[in-house]
């Protein structure tokens, strides 16, 4: 039996299957067509196949565990026997249990989903209680243990670690911390790793990525502490302690203080890692696990750049192994996959299949000192440039990212608007009913011509202003119906974009996107939403709302080229964005939304390097709005909770209007913005779009008149907390004619 660690791993694999194989089986099981047992042989083929695939590109360390039938926190929290009460007594079996836990079931709503760090990927937060009791359930990591070695694949086992897996977690206990729990759940992952160990398990690996956030001192001596008792566990596998997403900072040397036998470090998105390491002084017995390829991009990686670094490791530590920065489960499956991509970028492009190799050859070229490398890539293609958007860039001036006085704007607006206080709108998206994903996808294959297309879309259009128009709303939307998703709408509009056939990414559970590569200068070819929006302008007086996707979210949700700094293709995005807000304005739109729901997520994950990501990103919201005339009215809408370091940056903005998802946090948020001087139109939201419950409209004026205790009537704007594009139209109908009827209601006061 090996100890040594090897010399190439991967943090992690992509679960779903080059063909989406999870979420065709999971769906199927949800809604009844296949049964527990065929769900299960269908996991056992998928995951055989990655391992397969791991150990046929000759990677020599291969990770099990990785597989998830929906989150690998919720595998770690049944692991642990984190499962609340109010699931276990539904009297399931084990995976219906699960299932209910990640999904809800009609008595019991679902564990809450959030944002694993600053990935798109989501995960369910364990819940603890003071009913909590945790206990060892090596289960699952044992069966793909044993499945792995069956295929003749020694497989090491892969865990969240618990210090992670309590910071990720929340109680429900009045005055507790989930962290507090960290003594009795340490004998539970002592339990775990001597069940592991008694399987013939030789390495598990325990992920940290907490700790490459801010932590107290408390906190990292937790994790000290924890590591120390964890490596005392008398008949234990050897542990590898893996952290990624960033720099470990003061954890680092803590980590290394403990017996574990190997640390695994975020060498791309934490290159303060090397300096750390380098201070910490000799590394005797410890394998450090060098993440020397990107497992957040889908690049290829500099080889020579990589193993420059990896050479400074291996002067560091007795023994190193390359890896993946993190898990590749955020990067598309297999490039081979993409016959469609334009040859050139596809030269400069490697997904999760892809990366593995590199993995495996700076591996050996760490080992053996050398090996043939590839030729480096030519130079982009010149196409690829576009020195009108770099000319414009440079000839900026800090006048274009600047509005009027807002109060004065504010005035100008309502002067051209003339609104009722507590005006009314939505978010932007109405239903996406399967005929209109129907419709959509005939046009793609050409079943439906353009014309047809357009007719089909401009007739929803009509349907959903008519609907607005009826209820009674004040500023209307065209509703979106072309848009299939928010920011491929403008990735397939704009130059430098590709988008893929196959790129899918798990977002969570069952559903996977495909997020858009910006590989090039950007800049608008046309128009991109003002026919939709000037169309639905033509059919009413009423305002209708211009609906744009900010470039901090087109950012965020696209693999960004990593050849230049970030701010320049944010600025470049913005730039097209403020052409399509001046274009909108002269066809007649007086009110412009430009959605950043994901200017928190990316937010940094340590505080230091908070401002300079807000400044760049809130320089680009303005470069995009700040084109247009006073009396144009810009809203934008911020969502997915949780505003807290984020508060004083939506001032600085300058929207004149904000919506923010408000409804479950029961308008908190407009006491932060209070505090923090904001001063403009504010929507939080009034209904939670995220359940299919219709909120009564007393429910309603009691938020409004929540609302209205901080923010004064002229200021406040009535709409939901998102896009109502997941809900029925039963659903939109009831619960609209519910917050009008209290907007009219407060209003007569
Ligand atoms: N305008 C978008 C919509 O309504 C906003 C979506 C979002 O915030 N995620 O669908
Ligand atoms: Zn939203």
């Amino acid at each position: 039996m090996s100890t040594t660690f090897g010399q190439s791993t991967v943090l992690g694999y992509p679960r779903i299957g080059g063909n989406r194989e999870l979420k065709k089986a999971v769906e199927a099981y949800w809604a009844g067509r296949i049964d527990a047992a065929e769900l299960e042989s269908a996991s056992v083929a998928l995951r055989a196949g990655v391992w397969r695939t791991l150990r046929d590109a000759r990677l020599d360390a291969i990770p099990s565990n990785t597989f998830s039938y929906y989150d690998h926190v919720l595998d770690t929290a049944v692991a642990v026997g984190a499962v609340p009460r109010r699931f276990a007594r539904l009297g399931l079996s084990g995976l219906d249990t699960y299932f209910a836990m990640a999904r809800g079931v009609d008595a019991e709503p679902a564990l809450e989903l959030t944002k694993w760090f600053d990935t798109n990927y989501h995960y369910l937060v364990p819940e603890i209680g003071s009913d909590t009791v945790f206990a060892a359930n090596p289960d699952k990591a044992l069966r793909e243990y044993g499945e792995s070695r069956a295929l003749g694949i020694e497989s090491r086992p892969v865990l969240v670690g618990p210090a992670t897996f309590l910071l990720l977690a929340k109680t429900s206990t009045p005055g507790a911390k989930a962290f507090d729990r960290m003594a009795e759940l340490v004998d539970v992952y002592a339990d775990i790793l001597r069940a592991l160990a008694a399987a013939g398990v030789t390495w598990v690996q325990l992920d940290e990525p907490a700790y490459v956030a801010d932590r107290t001192t408390a906190e990292i001596e937790a994790l000290r502490d924890a590591y120390t008792r964890l490596c005392s566990v008398r008949q234990r596998p050897r542990i590898f302690v893996a952290t990624y997403f960033g720099e470990l900072g003061d954890a680092l040397p803590a980590l290394l203080d403990t017996p574990v036998e190997a640390l695994g470090l975020d060498l791309v998105a934490g290159p303060g890692n090397l300096r750390r390491l380098a201070g910490a002084g000799p590394l005797h017995g410890k394998t450090i696990v060098a993440g020397l390829v990107d497992g957040r991009n889908v690049w290829r990686t500099d080889l020579r750049a990589a193993i420059a670094t990896g050479a400074v490791v291996t002067g560091l530590a007795d023994h190193v192994a390359v890896s993946t920065s993190c898990s590749l489960l955020h990067t598309p499956v297999d490039l081979c996959a993409e016959t469609a991509l334009d040859p050139q970028l596809r030269l400069r492009m490697a997904f999760a299949r892809q990366k593995v190799d590199e993995v495996v050859l700076l591996g050996r070229a760490l080992r053996d000192g050398t090996t043939a490398l590839p030729e480096p890539l030519p130079p982009a293609p010149a196409a690829w440039r576009d020195d009108t958007v770099r000319g414009r860039l440079a000839a900026l001036r800090p006048g274009d990212r600047q509005r009027g006085d807002h109060r004065q704007r504010a005035a100008a607006q309502q002067a051209r608007l003339h609104l009722p206080p507590l005006p009314t709108t939505t978010i932007g998206s109405f239903p996406q009913t399967a005929e209109l994903r129907a419709a959509r996808a005939a046009h793609r294959s050409g079943r439906l011509d353009d014309s047809g297309y357009v007719q089909r879309m401009r007739a929803e259009v009509e349907h959903v202003i008519r609907l607005q128009e009826r209820l009674g709303l004040d500023v209307l939307v065209h509703g979106e119906p072309e848009r299939s998703d928010m920011v491929q709408y403008f990735g397939e509009q704009l130059t430098g974009f590709a988008t893929t056939e196959h790129g899918w990414v798990q977002s969570y559970g069952s559903r996977c996107v495909r997020p858009p590569i910006i590989y090039g200068d950007v800049a608008r070819r046309a128009p991109m939403t003002v026919a939709w929006s000037s169309y639905a302008q033509s059919l009413t007086d009423r305002p209708v709302k211009g609906m744009l996707t900010g470039p901090v979210t087109i950012l965020a949700w696209s693999f960004v080229r990593d050849d230049q700094p970030i701010d320049v293709t944010a600025d470049q995005i913005a730039l097209a964005l403020r052409d399509e807000c001046r274009d909108l304005q002269a066809a007649g739109i007086r009110v412009i939304q430009v959605d950043e729901p994901a200017l928190r997520e990316t937010l940094p994950l340590r505080a230091a390097e908070q401002a300079a990501y807000l400044d760049w990103a809130v320089d680009a919201f303005r470069l995009a709005t700040s084109g247009v005339a006073d009396d144009t009215q810009i809203h934008t809408h911020l969502c997915y909770s949780e505003f807290g370091e984020i508060i004083a940056a939506i001032d600085t903005l300058d929207a004149d209007v904000t919506s923010i998802e408000a409804s479950r946090s029961k308008m908190e948020v407009l006491g932060d913005l209070a505090a923090a001087g904001y001063h403009r139109g504010v929507g939080p939201g009034v209904w939670d779009i995220h359940s299919p419950r219709v909120p009564p409209r007393d429910e309603v004026v009691e938020a409004l008149r929540r609302a209205l205790a901080v923010v004064p009537a002229e200021r406040l704007w009535v709409n939901p907390d998102c896009g109502l594009k997941t809900r029925s139209y039963p659903e939109v109908e009831a619960s609209l004619a519910h917050l009008v009827a209290a907007a009219v209601e407060l209003r007569g006061r």
